[in-house]
């Protein structure tokens, strides 16, 4: 039983701040190796759903998240034009959950609370300028080698979690095929002080159009009043820097909504985005999790907190079968679980989201809105809608698998 060696997890993203945290908690030793020199400021995630509220709050994390993170409890998905919108209440899940609301709160304000957790709670090792660059796998654990500020190193370890992201180096080296589509369109996402409130945004929104579809949100940025924050598709023909030119950002910035003046912009950032699974989530006594096991377009926010329902799923079974109270085909369920929900429920949806908003037919496009206005308005239906897009359901299911 190789029990008594660290976990290493890969990367301190927010999926590897998390597993460690859960692990460091349940008393196992763990490194946590990151390949740069501190945390990444990053621009992705940003909002965060009902059950992934619940399930950081008891680690505190979700209080801490209160303190800058903004509450939207509706969200619309609706037209430019403001003819048809389907407005949704996530007050509707307030019997199931104490956060009956979408947190907003920028990815790089998350890891930095995680980070000062994990270092009050836990005695897990944090590694900075570490990089995993190898591995390898024995009957009792793996071997895994890192470039330690430029030195090569090697830890022993009972398991290797990848939490390595969507290019992450654990996947590729266990072999593990990456099955999926890349979109040909890049993602434009743009952040300006301008309120959008006062074109008649709500906090979040889904703007469906057959020329250029955009979602909206409200950002807490560096406190109130925040920001706002587009995403739009750029062809893939367009390269990244005529695509973040000041004046291209500006035009389609009043393409989407003209004002007199310029729009003020303080952040711009261009994405490939994909949609791939990996094959499976565990190989021997190497894991994946987070955007080294899966990658989804970001329309319905499910990526990052797909994530998290990875490895908070993950570390309970792992502290299991560390301390010898379960077998290893625990794992296998994890993985098992795991990929059934991102397959099915989360890859699945935000697929979905996206077809919807870009529906080059006109007519299409209005009979969905109208469609969605009908199930918005019936609170059944609304509920059902508003139960599956946070992500509830998903997690019904993964109980069902086991
Ligand atoms: C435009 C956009 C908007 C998004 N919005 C949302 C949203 O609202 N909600 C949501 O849930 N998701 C969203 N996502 C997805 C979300 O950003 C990702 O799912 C999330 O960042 C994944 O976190 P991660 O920790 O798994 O990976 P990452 O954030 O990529 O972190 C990986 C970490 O591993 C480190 N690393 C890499 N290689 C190594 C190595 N060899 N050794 C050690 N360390 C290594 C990296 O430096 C990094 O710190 C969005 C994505 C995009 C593109």
């Amino acid at each position: 039983m190789s029990g008594r060696d660290p976990v290493v997890v890969a990367g301190a993203g927010p999926t590897g701040l998390m597993c460690a945290l859960a692990l460091g908690k349940q008393g196992i030793p763990v490194i946590l190796c990151e390949a740069e020199p501190a945390l990444t400021v990053d621009l992705r995630a940003g909002s965060f759903h009902p059950p992934t509220l619940e399930m950081m709050a008891p680690y505190g994390i979700t209080q801490r998240m209160h303190e800058t993170g903004i509450p939207v409890r509706h969200w619309q998905i609706r037209d430019r034009t403001g003819e048809f919108i389907a407005e949704f209440d996530l007050g509707l899940l307030a019997d199931v959950t104490a956060y009956p609301y979408r947190l907003h709160l920028e990815q790089h304000r998350l890891t930095p609370i995680q980070l000062d957790i994990l270092r009050r709670d836990t005695r897990v090792d944090v590694r900075f300028s570490h990089r995993v660059t190898g591995f390898a796998q024995h009957a009792d654990g793996v071997t895994v080698t890192v470039d330690a500020n430029g030195k090569p190193q090697t830890i022993a370890a009972s398991w290797l979690i990848g939490a390595d992201g969507g290019r992450s180096i654990v996947r590729k080296l266990l072999g593990v095929g990456f099955e999926g589509f890349t979109w040909p369109e890049n993602f434009l996402v743009v952040s300006t002080p301008h309120d959008l409130g006062e074109y008649g945004y709500p906090y979040m929104a889904y703007v469906s159009d057959p020329l250029e579809w955009a979602a909206v949100f409200r950002m807490p940025h560096d406190g109130p009043p925040g920001i706002w924050r587009l995403a739009f598709p750029v062809a893939e023909t367009m390269s990244e820097d005529e695509a973040l030119g000041e004046e291209s950002v500006e035009r389609r910035m009043q393409g989407f909504l003209p004002r007199p003046g310029r729009w003020q912009i303080i952040y711009k950032s261009i994405y490939r985005v994909h949609q791939r699974v990996a094959d499976t989530f565990r190989i021997g006594h190497v894991l994946l999790g987070g955007d080294a096991a899966h990658l989804n377009n970001p329309l319905g926010g499910m990526g990052l907190n797909g994530g998290l329902h990875d490895v908070l799923s993950l570390a309970p079974r792992l502290a299991a079968v560390w301390h010898g109270r379960k077998g290893e085909a625990e794992l296998d369920g994890y993985s098992r679980q795991r990929r059934a929900v991102t397959v099915e429920q989360v890859q699945e949806m935000s697929i979905r989201n996206k077809r919807t908003l870009e529906e080059a037919d006109p007519a299409v496009q209005r009979e969905r809105l109208t469609q969605l206005i009908h199930v918005a308005r019936n609170p059944e239906l609304a509920r059902r809608h508003v139960y599956a897009s946070s992500m509830l359901l998903g997690l019904e299911r993964a109980k069902q698998i086991g």
